[in-house]
């Protein structure tokens, strides 16, 4: 475990009495974006560029952190993700389970082992259960159906939480009818040539944006999200994202920096950054101040203390993985990722010092959208 030290931020009145006027100007700007909860492509770009050590952006950091915990208190809520396959029929350009990766030793999950998994999870206070995988056409609406169905009668106290990619309505609605409650699908880029660049011919904006209008409709607490820093984002494809948040008012979404996979296409970009990462959870925490926000693995794979800043940035949201240790090698869908070889065990006692070193705490709770 490497060390949990972090400094608390100082709360916003306390950073503002010590600023120069060039720095009130911006926060005054930072509050008006909170207060109207809009942004613009050029403040936008004044925020993701400023210096880190300029005050404003201590300020931002601060008033998410504030933000949220008007919501939420200090509560940080658990997800325990069971990665149920890496089989996957798509070949988006960055992800390293894509199809056309023949490097990789594939596997599947049983249902009760996927059972044991969140049984564990449950023993360790997790109370939403977060079943994640690549388009597999194994898992069929009848059988995700029947293991959605087994979860709720074995848990009846959690939320069960899909993120299983693009499925016809039908379906979404058969798993809804058999008791998910959540459904996570990363909208990547609200841009549509961005989209088009990011994935492969056969993929669709226009079906990615139906998925998310249609498990809206049928009354899922929907997450969309996006990589920061993935190849052909700018500052004004990041405003079409954070517009896009506003407009569909998602209750969850997902961001954390992009990381450079071997076997991809984009093996040889650069890493999406991590002082971006936190402002821009810091900006959607004050654009939206209810949705929930969580502080990524990625954030943690490119960071030591990656979580905790996310949570000192506005996020009150971690996903510790329940999936056997001996598929979590498999499930490589970016390079770098931590706690592969950890129990959960190790993982939740980990997890509970670095949010204490934060000021904040892990709760037993569903942690649904307030
Ligand atoms: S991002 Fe999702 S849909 Fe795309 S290749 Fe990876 S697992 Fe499949």
């Amino acid at each position: 475990m490497e060390s949990q030290q972090v400094s608390l931020p100082l709360k916003p009145s306390q950073i503002r009495e010590k600023a120069s006027s060039d720095c009130l100007l911006y926060m005054d700007g930072i509050d008006l974006l909170a207060r109207r909860q809009e942004i613009n492509p050029s403040f936008l770009s004044i925020l993701l560029t400023l210096p880190d050590d300029n005050a404003a952006i201590a300020y931002l950091r601060a008033l998410a952190r504030e933000t949220v915990e008007k919501v939420y208190g200090d509560q940080v809520f658990l997800r325990g993700l069971v990665e149920i396959s890496s089989y996957c029929k798509n070949n988006c350009r960055y992800c390293g389970i894509r199809r056309s990766n023949t490097t990789l030793k594939r596997y599947r999950m049983k249902p009760q082992m996927i059972l044991q998994c969140c049984e564990e999870g449950y023993r360790y206070g997790m109370r939403t259960f977060v079943l994640q995988g690549g388009e597999d056409s194994w898992w069929t609406d009848e059988r995700l159906c029947q293991l959605v169905a087994d979860i709720r009668t074995k848990f009846p106290d959690c939320a069960i939480t899909l993120s299983m990619g693009e499925r016809s309505r039908e379906s979404y609605q058969k798993l809804f009818d058999a008791g998910a409650d959540r459904y996570l699908l990363r909208h990547e880029t609200a841009n549509s040539e961005h989209y088009a660049y990011l994935h492969p011919a056969d993929m669709s904006f226009a079906h990615r944006m139906q998925c998310l209008q249609d498990l809206k409709e049928i009354g899922y607490q929907v997450g969309c999200g996006f990589m920061v820093g993935s190849p052909g984002q700018t500052f004004q494809t990041i405003c079409e994202d954070l517009q896009f948040i506003l407009s569909f008012r998602p209750q969850m979404v997902g961001i954390g920096p992009f990381v450079a996979t071997e076997n991809t296409p984009f093996a040889k970009e650069r890493n999406g950054s991590v002082e971006r990462t936190l402002r821009l959870l810091a900006i959607i925490r004050l654009l939206h101040p209810h949705v929930l926000l969580p502080a990524t693995t990625a954030l943690g794979s490119l960071h030591p203390m990656g979580r905790e800043q996310g949570i000192l940035s506005g996020a009150n949201v971690l996903m510790p993985n329940l999936s056997p240790v001996e598929n979590r090698e498999q499930y490589h869908i970016y390079d770098h990722k931590i706690c592969l070889g950890d129990s959960v065990d190790h993982c939740y006692a980990c997890l509970e010092t670095r949010i204490h070193s934060t000021g904040r705490r892990l709760v037993v709770d569903r942690g649904d959208y307030r």
